[in-house]
């Protein structure tokens, strides 16, 4: 008998609908569907195949608010965020459906003939998604894979498989053929982890925590499959004393706060100087306060609720009764996993709120001295996914990027994902880059050949 999962709204506390969990057998066939396929794949010619890739960005664009409805209602992302994510998957599939004409090799001189090199597609990609960002992380594997040449089977995370489930139908309505993209709602341990185990699924692209990720990449080693992790972080946001300091306080909240906090980009340590902590925290504490949390759908919203009442007793967990609040802002209260912006300090680096990924909508607010200092303690962490650094200095904000290893950094501002250019992490927050040209790469195999020119008898 097939089991189903009860979806439910964050924001109310609300079934929305059970959907059916795949199971092994189910996803061995679609598996199995995504091999055949890959033959027709692969002979769509790479015009028609960035064709199809543009009628799908199409189909996506002229479903952008249901789509966005529907993660208002699944994950109780804010309406202002939720089509920014729906247009996101428009514009990755507008980006790569130029790229199968544009998949050049090279031809490489050498002696006694010519030797070019080709970008082969891998064959079936296995995506796993988790619920914070389903669909711009579906988007963001699925819409290179495809361009490239592969087949790919998805999995969403338990919690949040509605929009990608639906994407998967707007991708059949646009042409992309049922078996080449196949999307199957089910369980880490069940579908996920057959994408791992089973030979045919020749690379797995992971989203999601480092714990998992590092099973997956130890699964992965048994079959050399190839593997594209997008892990956890704790990044810093370095306030230095010569910055625009209204701005930076200003805008802090947003750079850790937005989706609740549930980003792996969060810039969940803030980092300011010595001599200007005291202003820095003045100006936060209304920034703070101001943050408007409440019902996702209502255009005014910033910040909707945690995603479920699990993760809402963990994060709760990183504030204790005794924890060390300095101000908090509101949050509703009566149903839904709501939680409220939360500023924690003083915090010493060796604290747990200040080491792990809390996931949440608290922040640690730490002291440094100078810039070495600065780099010191950003880059005292197991993560480098991300980071802000706050100067007017254009020297030290190009110093300070170099020293902190982090993938994605950005200068006066707290932008980390545009989709034209690279997104990954450093140490334990990942391993190999999505988005941008460099993604290309990882959803092929180089192949070279040599032709002799040598006269035949
Ligand atoms: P998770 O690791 O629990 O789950 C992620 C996905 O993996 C889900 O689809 C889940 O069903 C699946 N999964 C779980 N166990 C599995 C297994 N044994 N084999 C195969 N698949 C399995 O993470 P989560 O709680 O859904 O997401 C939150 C985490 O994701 C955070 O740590 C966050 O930092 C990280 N994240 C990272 C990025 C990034 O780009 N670096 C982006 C978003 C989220």
């Amino acid at each position: 008998m097939t089991s189903t999962f009860d979806v439910i709204n964050p924001a109310t506390e609300e079934v929305v609908r059970g959907v059916d969990l795949t199971s092994v057998e189910e996803t061995d066939a679609a598996i199995a569907r995504a091999e055949r396929a890959l033959v027709s794949w692969r002979a769509v010619t790479p015009a028609d195949r960035g064709r199809l890739l543009r009628r799908f960005a199409d189909a996506v664009d002229s479903a952008v608010e249901e789509l966005a409805a529907l993660e208002v209602l699944n994950s109780g992302h804010t309406i202002g965020n939720a089509r920014w994510e729906a247009g996101n998957v428009r514009d990755v599939l507008h980006y790569y459906s130029a790229a199968p004409e544009r998949l050049f090799g090279r031809q490489i001189p050498v002696a006694g003939g010519v030797d070019i090199t080709f970008h082969e597609p891998l064959g079936v990609v296995g995506v796993i998604v988790p619920w914070n960002f389903p669909m711009p992380i579906a988007g963001w594997g699925f819409a290179p894979a495809l361009a490239a040449g592969n087949t790919v089977v998805l999995k969403p995370a338990e919690l949040t498989p509605l929009t990608a489930i639906r994407l998967g139908e707007l991708a059949r309505e646009a042409g992309i053929p049922e078996d080449v993209f196949q999307v199957l709602p089910g369980k880490g341990s069940v579908v996920g982890n057959r994408f791992v185990t089973h030979p045919a699924v020749r690379k797995v692209v992971f989203t999601g925590s480092t714990g998992v990720g590092k099973q997956i990449m130890a699964g992965c080693a048994d079959q050399v499959k190839r593997v594209t992790l997008e892990l956890g972080g704790k990044s810093a946001n370095i306030v230095f004393a010569d910055s625009d300091l209204e701005k930076a306080a200003a805008t802090a909240p947003y750079g850790v706060f937005d989706n609740a906090g549930q980003d792996c980009c969060a810039r969940s340590r803030i980092l300011v100087q010595d001599s200007v902590y005291d202003r820095f925290m003045e100006l936060l504490e209304p920034a703070v306060k101001g943050v408007v949390v409440g019902a996702p759908g209502d255009e005014k919203t910033e910040m909707g609720p945690l995603i479920s009442a699990a993760h809402h007793a963990k994060v709760s967990s990183y504030v204790p009764s005794d924890a060390p609040v300095a101000f908090r802002g509101s949050a509703p209260s009566g149903p839904g996993y709501w939680f409220p912006p939360t500023v924690l300090a003083p915090v010493s680096p060796s604290d747990p709120a200040a080491v792990e990924e809390i996931f949440g909508p608290v922040v640690s607010v730490l002291r440094f001295t100078d810039e070495a200092d600065a780099i010191r303690l950003a880059n005292d962490s197991a993560f480098g996914l991300s980071g802000s650094i706050w100067t007017r200095d254009v020297g030290r904000a190009l110093r300070v990027s170099r020293g902190v290893e982090a993938g994605n950094l950005s200068v006066n501002s707290h932008s980390s994902v545009r989709y034209s250019t690279p997104f990954g992490g450093f140490k334990q927050s990942g391993l190999g880059r999505e988005l941008g040209p460099d993604a290309l790469d990882s959803f092929t195999e180089t192949k070279n050949v040599f032709i002799s020119s040598e006269e035949q008898n």
